[in-house]
């Protein structure tokens, strides 16, 4: 298993990423900019967005920059990594032995392409198996027999 680093284990809330996406688009934008982008949908005014980057800012997932009178915001962390990060974070509570259903099951509820579909089967095809696999969890956590004597 990967060590997990400070920057990994960051965690940002549904709203916090709504505009990270606006500034991984972008590549960078000022408060206005994403008021303007999400205000009416997602039923914000520009207070909002402000506290928004201001714990974006905390968590070192933005940077910013004065420009003029106005701040600029800079994503600091990859629409990837972030990604990556809060699958990491959601199977970290799923017991490893389940970890094969668990991806069975986002499989076969995902829409996918032809492409997507052959990426997963090529994928698979490279993948090593791993001949055994310790429960993970807190014993009464699971029901795994490892915990049952
Ligand atoms: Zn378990």
């Amino acid at each position: 298993m990967e060590a997990t680093s400070a920057e990994t284990q960051m965690k940002i809330s549904d709203s916090e990423w709504e505009v990270m996406r606006v500034l991984w688009t972008l590549g960078y934008a000022d408060a206005q900019e994403i008021t303007g982008i999400l205000g009416a949908s997602m039923n914000w005014k520009l207070a909002t967005v402000k506290t928004l980057l201001g714990r974006l800012v905390k968590k070192n997932a933005i940077t910013t920059e004065t420009v003029g009178k106005k701040f600029r915001y800079f994503p600091a962390v990859s629409e990837e990594e972030t990604i990556q990060s809060a699958t990491e974070n959601l199977f970290s509570h799923v017991c490893a032995k389940k970890m094969g259903a668990t991806i069975a099951d986002l499989i076969q509820d995902a829409e996918l392409t032809a492409a997507d579909i052959a990426l997963i089967q090529q994928t698979l095809t490279d993948k090593v198996a791993t001949p055994y696999i310790a429960c993970n969890c807190i014993p009464g956590q699971c029901e795994c027999k490892e915990h049952q004597n």
